[in-house]
């Protein structure tokens, strides 16, 4: 069978393994066949470009219509190494260009919490990571797209050449085009190590305090909290915050290969039948985890692996929730919401879902894209059984409405549940995009299972 041939239909989900649906998947192995593509007859049900599916709801699927797997369009077109500049193709994870270029003095500008994601799925979710309070997201990294849409075809764009079709594919879930390749300003790196200081915090009081007192000192900087805490204890969070350690300030036994990376798991989680997350195990989780970090410890050196992605160290975490999946939540409210983020936190915790998986950031300012999630303010994500209790979704329905009330969004590349009513408040841009979407799709053929959920279309 040609890549470009469809596979016979597949179930396809995102990470949360919840809503599958089936589509009729396409394996380009190089630009030109990813390309090629969009200039074949329309398929009836549209077509959508899929990276390594760590969205965790529908955006890479499409039901009954095309879905093209992009992880086989990879590799390093052009890299200058006095720049720090790499141009890669879409389908290239981070971990791919890590792998390559850590060991040369150089990271990515941005990272998620989990390196298993490609270039053109960091462009179309704008991805964001613990420096968004220094750096910003993805996209403001880019010096350039090549991205293919229905109406003008393969096109090189810049944030200066084409700002509003480069912003909007700025994390615009994949409906504006296809993402070929991104030319990438990297960050000059002397070692592979953090210096990382850490804070155990007594409750949210005191992280929220550490935060703003001492977020802008740090280049990384992300705060776990055990949203199973109650009363007195409420919002006690594990503040780790860091930049990488200068070549003299590592110890003797990493010195001797200051740029090491190791990339690889310890072990593959198994399928499992039933869900082991529930709220014993998470309050005996969260109690141990809380109480084995370190009250306040200065410069410990740490690996990227361990700094930035524990979670990748177990291939398919995500099956510890059983068949019936997961379910993330992640909003952003500004700065002086700060009442109504102690407020819906205090809801969280109450509620008893069981959540190890709660992460707390400060945001930098937005940047221009009109779908782009981050706004000046605090970011929390949390993950929960799929199958909690009915009365999660109702209360989650409740706070998504105090988060537009506060000036605040959901993250598109997390969410599978939200309504589609709420999402011109959460995203007020709303109709600049679709007018750019339309001009470069007027026939509408770029479609996904989150498209048609939330009316983006
Ligand atoms: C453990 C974990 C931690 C995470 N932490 C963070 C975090 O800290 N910050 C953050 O921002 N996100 C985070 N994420 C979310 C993740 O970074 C995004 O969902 C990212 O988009 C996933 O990339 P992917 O390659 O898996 O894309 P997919 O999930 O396969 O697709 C995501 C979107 O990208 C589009 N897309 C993919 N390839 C292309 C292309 N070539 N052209 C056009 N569109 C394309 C798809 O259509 C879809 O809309 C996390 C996810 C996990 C599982």
């Amino acid at each position: 069978m040609s890549p470009t041939s469809p596979d016979a239909r597949r179930l396809l989900t995102g990470w949360a393994r919840t809503a599958p649906s089936p589509a009729s998947v396409l394996h380009p192995t190089d630009t030109d066949e990813l390309a090629a593509i969009l200039d074949a007859p329309p398929p009836p049900r549209g077509l959508v470009a899929r990276g390594l599916g760590r969205s965790y709801g529908d955006p890479a699927q499409n039901a009954g219509g095309l879905v093209i797997d992009t992880t086989g369009v990879r590799g390093i077109s052009h890299l200058d190494l006095e720049q720090g500049l790499v141009t890669a193709a879409a389908g290239t994870s981070l971990d791919d260009l890590m792998r390559w270029l850590v060991p040369l003095g150089w990271f990515v500008p941005v990272t998620p919490g989990t390196r298993q994601v490609t270039v053109g799925g960091a462009v179309a979710s704008d991805i964001h990571g613990k420096n968004h309070h220094h750096a910003g997201s993805w996209c403001q990294h880019l010096d350039a797209l090549t991205l293919v849409t229905p109406a003008h075809g393969k096109r090189r764009i810049t944030p200066s050449s084409d700002p509003a079709l480069f912003w909007a594919t700025a994390g615009g879930m994949g409906l504006t085009g296809v993402v070929l390749d991104a030319t990438i300003r990297l960050k000059r790196i002397e070692t592979s190590r953090l210096l990382v200081d850490t804070d155990r915090t007594r409750d949210l009081d005191e992280v929220l305090a550490l935060m703003v007192e001492g977020d802008h000192r740090y280049d990384y900087s992300v705060a776990w909290i055990d949203l199973m805490a109650k009363g007195a204890a409420m919002g006690r969070s594990i503040l780790d915050r860091g930049r990488f350690a200068h070549l003299d300030e590592l110890d003797r036994r990493s010195s001797g290969d200051p740029l090491h990376f190791e990339s690889g798991t310890l072990a593959t989680f198994p399928p499992l039948p039933v869900n082991l997350v529930n709220a014993a195990t998470i309050k005996a989780f969260n109690e141990v985890w809380y109480r084995k970090a370190p009250r306040r410890r200065r410069g410990a050196l740490q690996s990227i692996t361990q700094f930035f992605h524990p979670l990748d160290l177990v291939d398919r975490w995500n099956r510890v929730y059983g068949a019936t999946g997961l379910l993330q939540w992640q909003f952003v409210v500004p700065l002086d919401a700060v009442e109504e983020l102690r407020s819906i936190i205090g809801e969280l915790s109450t509620s008893g879902a069981p959540s190890f998986l709660a992460v707390l950031k400060r945001m930098g300012p937005a940047n221009p894209g009109p779908l782009s999630f981050p706004i000046e303010g605090w970011t929390l994500a949390f993950d929960v059984p799929a199958d909690v209790h009915g009365g999660l979704a109702t209360l989650l329905d409740r706070l998504d409405e105090r988060v537009v009330a506060a000036g605040g969004r959901l993250y598109l590349a997390k969410d599978s549940r939200m309504r589609p009513e709420l999402l011109r408040a959460m995203y007020p841009r709303l109709d600049e995009w679709r007018a750019v979407r339309c001009e470069a799709d007027p026939q509408g053929l770029l479609a996904s299972d989150l498209g048609r959920r939330l009316h983006l279309l």
